[in-house]
């Protein structure tokens, strides 16, 4: 199984300001001076090998948007998404590009239907052309209501109801397990604002999990047992990191999401193999995420008993081979 990340930023796309590019030019000018770089093949190796992350890369970007490719899925034209955040216009790009006119299938799974979460759905254009059949998977009982919303007036110019695709709305029953085009999917109920679901997803004998915008309260009896088990043996959890724990438990409790401490503790416990911070703070630059990444990443090893647990910090346009 593969997996794209579209869109990892939270609550609100961000994007680089002419600042942050200024800086990032002066540090490039600055590390380069002393080397003779009059190539862009020397200038491109010497990126690769003394840039750090944070002055190379750009975590991103786009709010909630992740793809899971499996061995059969894109060759036989079908899709699996999570969540339609403003990732979704590139993914649907993507998806263009590759069937080239020939019809798919897209299998959309809506973690919740805030705002960041939905955004990119007018933008994504598969669902303007007919030879594509769209089925929107969730557990909420105004799924629909709020796709067809935000683009009634005075919202967006284009309503629902003139969209060229077949789209279905599919409730789904958290805690049952789904076969859909060939992919097995159990949802489940997370402790958010209007409720949200996380998703277990497996295919080729590798297990994914996709939970975001849920808060955690471990100390409740049952509650990280209940998340161990969703995640147990998971090749992948992608997970909601917004916040530092101190954050998490404190000013920020009960804003309905998690830290990258508990996601490190629920994987232990769950014996999986990778984590991925998501749904980044939209206050957050490059650095900050990548200083995360690096406490995370010690975190994890201090407190390992068991195998190492893999950590990365999603950025638009990461791709995992699983
Ligand atoms: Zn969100
Ligand atoms: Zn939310």
């Amino acid at each position: 199984m593969r997996v794209r990340f579209w869109g990892t930023r939270g609550s609100i796309p961000v994007s680089l300001t002419w600042r942050d590019l200024r800086d990032r030019l002066v540090r490039a000018m600055v590390l380069a001076a002393p080397h003779n770089l009059d190539t862009a093949g020397k200038a491109q190796a010497f990126v690769a090998k003394h840039f750090e992350f944070s002055l190379s890369h750009t975590f991103g970007g786009h709010s909630s948007c992740v793809e899971l490719e499996s061995a059969a899925s894109a060759d036989a034209g079908q899709y699996f998404v999570c969540d339609m955040g403003s990732g979704a216009r590139a993914f649907g790009e993507h998806v263009l590009a590759r069937q080239a006119g020939r019809p798919a299938t897209v299998n959309i799974f809506m973690s919740h239907l805030h705002w960041d979460h939905i955004m990119g759905f007018p933008f994504f254009r598969p669902a303007y052309r007919p030879e594509y059949r769209l089925r929107i998977h969730g557990c909420h009982e105004q799924l629909e209501h709020a796709f067809r919303l935000q683009q009634d007036p005075p919202c967006f110019p284009v309503p629902f109801s003139t969209l060229a695709a077949s789209i279905e709305f599919v409730r789904l029953t958290p805690g049952e397990t789904y076969r859909i085009d060939g992919l097995s999917v159990t949802p489940m109920l997370q402790l958010h604002s209007g409720d949200s679901y996380g998703y277990r997803f497996e295919a080729d004998e590798r297990k994914v999990v996709y939970t975001t915008d849920s808060e955690h309260k471990l100390e409740e009896a049952g509650e990280p047992e209940k998340y161990a088990f969703f995640f147990r043996d998971a090749d992948l959890v992608i997970f909601d990191a917004m916040y530092s724990l101190a954050d998490a438990i404190s000013v920020k409790a009960d804003w309905g999401h998690s830290s990258n401490v508990i996601g490190v503790e629920l994987c232990q416990m769950a014996g999986a193999k990778r984590l991925a911070l998501y749904h980044h703070e939209p206050a957050n630059d490059d650095q900050a995420i990548a200083r995360i990444l690096e406490e995370t990443r010690r975190l994890e090893e201090l407190t390992r008993e068991g195998d190492r647990l893999e950590i990365v910090a999603a950025y638009d346009g990461l791709e995992i081979e699983l």
